[in-house]
């Protein structure tokens, strides 16, 4: 399959490198100038668990330099970057391509039918995982699996062909049987870790730790809760709050310092208003007011203009 990587960072790359390897045509697409111009000067280079470092010839190009066209436009930007990687691709979504996304935070859905009919929207949710260590390189651990659906499940006869793709390239990728639930529960338990354990500069362990963590939790959550049954959206705080209370051990992810700790601390912006941002947005447009979670995207946001981002 002919496949461009929308956003290559540290999962664009991780995906690029394994789809490649497949036997797909895969072109990488980015907006960050010198990381491209390190993937075409000296290959993709990926570090793995052992640290062992392996070089991986790629094409990469800023999305204004591609002429060609795809069968499948993978983008993984982070959320807040999404639509204008959506402007910059322009002509290159015109032959209908397949859009795929697998990043996180509720909205995506919303960004890309501003640029391509609804019909060819496939998104999902993965717990692959990857890091980028600087322009050309990234650092990968351990494995992980996708759970993807069509937007419109009729109208879109190709998803066995997107999932031979993926699984292919040993994605382990299955057709989710609803997956703007499962969007919201993974959106549900980042507002809660990834936004509390920036605010409070610890891991997840750390803050599993903390006497008051329920209450937190569930601030965020029963607001969650009520945003998603006023929008018919299937979630479940009790399982949220399940799912979190077991990344605090460190043979889970206790010791793990969640993606916007470190996008904060790496002075790059951060996705909170694809998280508890767009459940305050949301709720708001329902009349289901979200106090706390509007406060924790503004903490979130002032902390990011005390890093000058
Ligand atoms: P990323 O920040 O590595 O890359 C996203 C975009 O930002 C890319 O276009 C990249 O080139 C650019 N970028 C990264 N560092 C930059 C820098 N220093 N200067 C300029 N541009 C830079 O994002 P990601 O981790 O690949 O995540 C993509 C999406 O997938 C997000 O929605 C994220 O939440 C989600 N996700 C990430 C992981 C993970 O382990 N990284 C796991 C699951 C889901």
């Amino acid at each position: 399959m002919k496949i461009a990587i929308a956003g290559a960072g540290a999962m664009g790359s991780r995906f690029g490198v394994k789809l490649q390897a497949a036997g797909n045509q895969v072109t990488l697409i980015d907006n960050w100038a010198d990381h491209v111009a390190a993937i075409n000067r000296d290959g993709l280079i990926v570090t793995t668990d052992d640290g062992t470092d392996h070089v991986y010839p790629m094409t990469a190009m800023a999305p204004q330099d591609v002429t060609d066209h795809f069968d499948l436009v993978i983008l993984f930007t982070k959320a807040m970057q999404m639509d204008q990687m959506l402007q910059d691709l322009g002509d290159v979504l015109s032959n209908q391509p397949a859009v795929l996304t697998l990043a996180n935070g509720i909205g995506n859905v919303e960004t890309i039918e501003r640029h391509v009919p609804k019909a060819q929207i496939v998104v999902g949710t993965t717990v692959w995982s990857s890091g980028m260590t600087g322009p050309g390189h990234i650092k990968v651990t351990g494995t992980g699996s996708i759970s993807l659906q069509a937007v419109v499940p009729d109208a879109f006869p190709n998803l066995p062909a997107v999932l031979d793709t993926l699984n292919g390239a040993g994605l382990h990728a299955s057709e989710a049987a609803n997956v703007m639930a499962a969007i919201w529960k993974k959106a549900g338990l980042n507002s809660v870790l990834n936004t509390y354990c920036t605010l409070f500069d610890c891991n997840i362990g750390e803050f599993g730790t903390l006497p008051n963590w329920r209450t937190l939790n569930d601030a965020v959550l029963n607001e969650f809760q009520a945003v998603a049954d006023a929008a018919k959206i299937q979630f479940s705080a009790a399982d949220v709050t399940d799912l979190i209370a077991a990344q605090f051990s460190p043979e889970t992810n206790g010791g793990h310092y969640p993606s916007m700790h470190q996008d904060m601390a790496n002075r790059r912006p951060t996705e909170i208003d694809f998280l508890n941002g767009y459940v305050a947005k949301l709720g708001a447009q329902l009349n289901v007011p979200a106090p706390t979670n509007a406060i924790l995207a503004q903490a979130i946001h002032a902390q990011e203009t005390l890093k000058g981002i």
